[in-house]
């Protein structure tokens, strides 16, 4: 599945084989096949650490990046979002109500509040 860098590829290109929606969270296999993140997790499981496509065995390729957290292409996520901004948040949305596990978020940082009581 080449993309081209030149053109905006159709919303087609961008379509999950296994779901067929727009590519949300796009997970690229070292055999060069890309499925998006909720069919992955569902398909992965079911199929043992297998591709869906080819059958390739990925199980230490998928243990590696689920460590890291480097599941997600983001390259193809960020130029997805950026052609199909609507496509993508309609999908997202749609996602969130059905509670789906966010878990590449951003570490966050909260602030502490320090009370700090002035004794004369
Ligand atoms: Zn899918
Ligand atoms: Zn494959």
């Amino acid at each position: 599945m080449a993309v081209s860098k030149h053109a905006i590829p159709s919303l087609s290109e961008y379509q999950c084989q296994i779901c067929l929606e727009i590519l949300i969270e796009p997970v690229t296999l070292p055999c060069n096949h890309t499925l998006c993140k909720p069919c992955f997790l569902s398909t992965i499981e079911k199929a043992n650490l297998c591709c869906p496509f080819c059958r390739r065995w990925i199980s230490s390729w998928t243990r590696y990046h689920t460590r890291r957290n480097s599941l997600v292409n983001m390259e193809l996520w960020e130029t997805i979002q950026k052609h199909y901004p609507n496509e993508c948040k309609l999908r997202v949305s749609g996602q969130e109500s059905e509670k789906v596990v966010d878990d590449y978020q951003p570490v966050r940082v909260y602030s502490i509040v320090l009370l700090i009581a002035v004794i004369n």
